[in-house]
């Protein structure tokens, strides 16, 4: 592998990669699982893992299924690319359209609040033209979907194959760590291209023989926002955790094969219970991820009250993207004020009190 290596190289044999795909790479993937402590003992899990998605170079799992899609662009020959974003698609295609010189164009949408500043930063800091449509997610998307066929640009939107192609590694890297599938994966759900994506992945494992079991999918949309579990498209669709705030999902019925497949839900977390989520993983763990990431554990912590047990059970969460992206809800959420000192020594040992004394 490379110096940049990433998920093309590693797993070509499984990718759509001719002699004509250049290995697109700036080292994707590969991202920690890390044991929890806290949550999973609590919950009686066997093992539990948090796989640090935010660990990719633009902060999201939508590097993976990104550095496929240029690839496959840059191996047509294609010289723009364009998506509709909630933030990550947008930062993940600004940053490979930067270093592979693809011009890139995002929608996003316009209202307050729609797009987390870090991300909307990320896209603007890569060049990219970004584009801010007054209407939803669902609406940007059906428009660069029309754009992109009548314009000829390459749509890098999940609805691109080649993006859950790349998205389906992590799974495979799953397998590799843990020498099999886990019981249950737990992951958010959008616009539920990564959920397509990881089942993808496992069964293609399973087929050459390389995880002996398959393990139930469990995605989590956010109850204001929950197209899937409510059975029908969400016109106004809300919650705090902006990555998954969409209405009709594009992967909607690759989203219901898993999870029928795999006898796995697909369930609502109240934006309260992400936000408990998020700030448990922040302060017992030591991990801080954005909000929609955080639905995949509050999706674990309410499986019990489902008659879902976890006693034993081996569970990876997926943590889809890094905390800074979306820095505001923690200093909204956290509840914490700053405390102020005069900067002498006594005034802060009056605050945080005696030395401690080793017995
Ligand atoms: C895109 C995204 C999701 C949702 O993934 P889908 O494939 O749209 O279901 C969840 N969390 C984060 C951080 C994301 O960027």
């Amino acid at each position: 592998m490379g110096a940049t290596g990433g998920i093309i190289e590693r797993y070509r044999q499984y990718l759509p990669v001719t002699a004509r795909t250049p290995l697109v790479a700036m080292g994707e993937g590969n991202t920690p699982m890390v044991l929890s402590r806290s949550i999973g003992p609590e919950l009686g899990c066997k093992a539990l893992y948090f796989k640090l998605e935010g660990c990719n170079p633009t902060g999201s799992f939508k590097d993976r299924g990104m550095a496929m899609a240029i690839a496959k662009a840059l191996e047509k020959g294609a010289k723009r690319i364009i998506c509709a974003s909630t933030g990550n698609t947008s930062a993940s295609a600004a940053a490979y359209g930067a270093r592979y010189e693809l011009r890139c164009i995002v929608l996003v949408p316009a209202g307050a609040g729609e797009v987390a500043v870090g991300k909307l930063a990320q896209a603007m800091a890569y060049g990219a033209r970004v584009i801010a449509v007054k209407g939803s997610f669902d609406a940007a998307l059906r428009l660069v979907r029309e754009a992109s066929a009548r314009l000829d640009i390459e749509l890098v939107n999940s609805v691109n194959p080649n993006r859950i192609e790349g998205q389906k590694t992590g799974a495979f890297e799953i397998v590799d760590d843990l020498g099999d599938s886990p019981d249950l994966l737990c992951i958010p759900v959008g616009n539920a291209g990564n959920i397509t994506a990881y089942w993808k992945g496992f069964k293609e494992y399973w087929q050459v023989a390389k995880a002996r079991n398959l393990p139930r999918m469990m995605g989590f949309q956010a109850e204001g926002a929950a197209p899937i579990v409510r059975g029908e498209p969400v016109e106004l669709p809300v919650t705090i955790a902006s990555a998954i705030r969409i209405g009709n999902p594009a992967s909607w019925k690759p989203a219901l094969v898993a999870r029928d497949e795999s006898n796995g839900m697909i369930e609502a977390v109240s934006d309260d219970q992400i936000i408990d989520a998020y700030l448990r993983l922040a302060r017992s763990e030591g991990v801080f991820c954005e909000p929609a990431s955080a639905a995949s554990v509050a999706g674990l912590m309410k499986l019990p009250s489902l008659g879902v047990p976890l006693a034993g059970k081996t569970v990876v969460c997926i943590i889809t993207g890094n905390g800074l992206k979306d820095p505001s809800t923690a200093e909204r959420r956290a509840r914490v004020d700053f405390e102020f000192v005069e900067p002498v020594l006594d005034r802060v040992e009056a605050l945080i009190g005696a030395p401690v004394t080793r017995i």
